[in-house]
């Protein structure tokens, strides 16, 4: 059976990216007998608080996107003692180094750049000394990075086709844990996604290039890998990034104006679903659903659509 999952981050009201995640995630899972599960990606736990958590599950409720379980939904901010487990197999491997650099280091004029614009490291910190660690620690609580292998991960995304990444090249030694304790987010997707037994992952193309690394970890981790699909971006129509501040795209300011098959049947004409923007359940549209409908490159909401 497949399990899906949503996993949202709840530092705001969700948006109609976030929702086109959520729907395709329902409807891939769904038109194939399957389940979604429901996690909250709550890991920083000051910008993420619960009552964006439940207006989410709110508002999926509302819209007919109501997880499955589990009740309550797993939440990031309690699992602390379950990714310090599987942190430690990496540790206990000698993989795992303190990074002492600052921000302005880490982004100097002369740091390569990953392909989505994150800084590749350059591993400054992989070989200091036991004394240079100490001498480091009087001044700055350190960061904790994996060391990566110079290998090529390579998979095939169910939607957006083969893709792969040089570790050492392309990514380089990535956040395991931040200097204030809170694990890193590529830890815990994988060490969740497993723990949950997900085995279909639906999630924005932003993520494609982590999907690597995070394949490396399921492996070094002794974990079962999930099935990844990547959905285009959407973007307005005047060719942005859709962001939680957009709050006219809000589910907040969208419910006061329409119904949910409303939303969700404008949606589904916005990524190739239906022929036309008229009203649609999310159960209807599984009836009919297959990948090949969505495109593969970013999708630009037409503008008056909402
Ligand atoms: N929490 C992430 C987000 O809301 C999604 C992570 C994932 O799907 O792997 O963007």
């Amino acid at each position: 059976m497949i399990t899906g999952r949503y996993a949202p981050s709840p530092s705001g009201r969700m948006h109609l990216g976030n929702l086109l995640c959520c729907l395709l995630a329902w409807l891939s899972a769904k038109s194939r007998g399957g389940q979604v599960l429901l996690r909250i990606e709550d890991l920083d736990t000051q910008r993420c608080p619960r009552v964006y958590a439940d207006a989410i599950m709110e508002d999926l409720a509302w819209l007919g996107l109501a997880a499955d379980g589990p009740e309550p939904p797993v939440y990031q901010s309690e699992r602390s003692e379950i990714y310090q487990q599987y942190y430690d197999i990496l540790a206990r491997r000698g993989l795992v180094y303190p990074c002492f650099c600052s921000r302005s280091q880490l982004h100097a004029a002369s740091a390569p750049h990953r392909s989505d614009g994150q800084v590749i490291y350059a591993g400054t910190c992989r070989n200091l000394t036991p004394d240079q660690i100490a001498e480091k620690s009087r001044t700055r609580a350190p960061a904790w990075r994996v060391q990566v292998p110079d290998e090529t991960i390579a998979f095939t995304d169910g939607h957006m086709g083969p893709y792969a990444e040089n570790l050492a090249r392309d990514c380089g030694d990535f956040y395991l844990r931040r200097a204030d304790g809170v694990f890193a987010y590529q830890l815990a997707v994988v060490v969740d996604d497993a723990l949950m037994g997900v085995n279909e992952v639906v999630r924005g193309a932003d993520l494609l290039s982590s999907t690597p690394r995070q394949l490396w970890l399921y492996r070094e981790l002794g974990l079962t890998a999930p099935r990844f699909y990547h959905l285009p971006l959407l973007l307005a129509a005047d060719g942005r990034r859709l962001s939680k501040r957009d709050g006219d795209q809000s589910l907040e300011n969208l419910r006061a104006k329409y119904a949910p098959e409303e939303i969700i049947g404008k949606l589904a004409f916005a990524c190739g679903l239906q022929d036309a923007p008229r009203p649609a359940t999310p159960a209807a549209l599984a009836e009919s659903f297959t990948w090949a409908k969505v495109p593969q490159h970013d999708i630009l909401l037409p503008e008056n659509l909402f």
